[in-house]
């Protein structure tokens, strides 16, 4: 088991991707602290982990406030000692085209992504420069490499979370913590399942793997990132998209 004894925070944990991401570390042997805004989907997800032996912890904590944060994360260290690795995976979309997107919108898109992925780093990162380690994994998207029309602000949210991860990593290096993100393309989530066929076909001439990812696809990706197999990895972007962009 690669995660062995290790803990680990995933922000949205409770379902979709991030719920991939908190099994496919218990697996691994992690004990997880699932961060919802719904705690009792959230205890569901946490449920489920207990079954697999490991601990969890399920926390009702919204990202894009501090001092909740704040406040969970020293839950974390009271309950299970200490944290070693962060995934931030909460994140939403409001669409619109630019013209149309009201302030509302674009204030809550990157309030939740952006401003919460710093709130989660910036609570972690105390803890973790004490014990001298850390893993911290951010989930970004191929929208934030290549833009998207209606997307003005998930993509504007998911460029800040590349150049914060950049940032992070340069800051916490000779701490021994590395920070990466994860860009995923179409993933097979309720979110895609929803759109036109139509859509969906246009959608797969785009992949050259001609075929959606599913959420273990970016919770393998995630793992390698907090494993001992990565450790001389740090500020960069891994794309999960089946070839959409290439560098
Ligand atoms: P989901 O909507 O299925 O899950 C997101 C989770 O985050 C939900 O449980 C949600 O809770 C929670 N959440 C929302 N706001 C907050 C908040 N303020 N604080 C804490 N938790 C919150 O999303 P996906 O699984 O599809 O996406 C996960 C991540 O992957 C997101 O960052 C997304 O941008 C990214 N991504 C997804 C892609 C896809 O194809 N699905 C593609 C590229 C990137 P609740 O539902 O109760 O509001």
């Amino acid at each position: 088991m690669r995660l062995a004894g290790k803990v680990a925070l995933v922000t949205g944990g409770a379902r979709g991707i991030g719920q991939a991401i908190a099994m496919t570390f218990a697996r691994e042997g992690a004990d997880i602290v699932v961060a919802d805004v719904n705690l009792e989907i959230a205890q569901k997800t946490a449920l489920e982990i207990e079954g697999l032996g490991r601990k969890a912890l399920a926390l009702e904590m919204d990202v894009t406030k501090i001092e909740a944060v704040e406040e969970g994360v020293n839950k974390i260290l009271d309950k299970m000692g200490k944290v070693d690795i962060l995934v931030n995976n909460a994140g939403i979309t409001k669409d619109n085209l630019l013209l149309r997107m009201s302030q509302a919108d674009w204030d809550a898109v990157i309030n939740v992504n952006l401003k919460g992925t710093f709130n989660c780093i910036k609570a972690v990162s105390r803890p973790m420069i004490k014990q001298r380690n850390g893993r911290i994994v951010s989930i970004a998207s191929i929208i934030g490499l290549m833009g998207n029309p209606g997307q003005a602000n998930y993509a504007a949210s998911k460029a800040g979370i590349i150049a914060l991860t950049k940032t992070t990593a340069k800051e916490l290096a000779s701490r021994n913590i590395n920070a990466n993100a994860v860009a995923p393309g179409f993933i097979q989530t309720e979110m895609t399942a929803k759109l036109p066929e139509e859509l969906k076909k246009k959608m797969l001439e785009a992949i050259p793997l001609d075929k959606l990812g599913t959420p273990q696809d970016v919770a393998n990706a995630c793992l390698f990132l907090v494993s001992e197999e990565s450790s001389y990895i740090t500020g960069q972007v891994i794309t999960v998209d089946g070839g959409m962009v290439m560098a």
